[in-house]
């Protein structure tokens, strides 16, 4: 069996995430265009029809600016809580009735040879929920868009081989920068997005030897650099005399470019 996984953007400006086996496929989110989305994957070598369905995590734009023409033209279905649907399905927004799924909060269901479980996190939107994917032995958890890492959201994140988790902003940049101060408030609220600190804190907690991937995602293009990502990350770690595994590997997601295709099972 295989396991893929791919960024084909990730950042404040678009998010969209691609895992597959050998014969289907699924993405998260549709942030970017229908057009970006499609052109990455067929430089992926990935055919759109593989793709077996979008798990959509919450109704900002930059996770479902190509939802509405993925499911249109490709027919694709897309998944995700009955509340998170009401927030997105608004008179602009017309996804044909065909093409939407419910799913529930905590409790599995199947998808292209996945187990799949959503789960809450806080955020500032209606709803905004986290994905942890199983493929027999291993575990994929995608969790952007949260100001807080709470005791539910918590153990998905832990267990994760292959773990997506928002770097933000640098607390510094952010707070020196030019956005007005209301916005800066949200930003570092516990239901605004996580700072590189709060990131690197937390993964300082729960590196285990389990854990071979770790992509910092969703960064801000004003307030963050994948430079100080990264190195926030290390100082952290280093600070607290965790040593990294040499198997474990770090990365940060482009915002704007498709990420190397990670082969977890080959
Ligand atoms: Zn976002
Ligand atoms: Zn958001």
């Amino acid at each position: 069996m295989k396991l893929n996984f791919c960024s084909l953007s990730s950042g404040s400006s678009g998010n969209c995430y691609y895992i597959g086996n050998e014969f289907h496929g699924i993405l998260i989110d549709a942030g970017i265009s229908a057009t970006s989305i499609r052109k990455f994957l067929k430089d992926m070598d990935v055919s759109i029809q593989s793709i077996m369905g979008i798990l959509i995590t919450h109704n900002h734009i930059d996770h479902i600016k190509g939802l509405e023409v993925l499911t249109r033209k490709n027919s694709l279905p897309a998944f995700t809580t009955f509340k998170i649907w009401e927030s997105i399905l608004t008179p602009h927004v017309r996804i044909s009735r065909d093409c939407i799924r419910e799913i529930p909060l905590q409790q599995k269901f199947h998808l292209a040879g996945f187990d799949i479980e959503a789960f809450p996190v806080n955020h500032d939107a209606p709803e905004t929920i986290g994905f942890h994917i199983c493929a027999g032995e291993k575990k994929i958890t995608i969790a952007t868009d949260l100001g807080h890492i709470c005791e539910t959201s918590a153990p998905y994140i832990r267990e994760a081989n292959l773990l997506v988790i928002e770097s933000n902003y640098d607390e510094e940049m952010l707070v020196n920068g030019q956005y007005p101060y209301y916005l800066k408030k949200r930003i570092q609220s516990d239901h605004g997005h996580l700072g590189n600190h709060q990131t690197s804190d937390f993964l300082a907690e729960i590196i285990n030897d389990n854990l071979s991937h770790i992509c910092l995602a969703h960064l801000s293009k004003n307030n963050n650099t994948p430079e100080k990502a990264i190195k926030t990350l290390h100082e952290t770690l280093s600070e607290r005399g965790l040593v990294l595994n040499s198997q474990l590997q770090v990365s940060v997601l482009n915002r704007n470019k498709p990420s190397d295709m990670i082969r977890l099972i080959e």
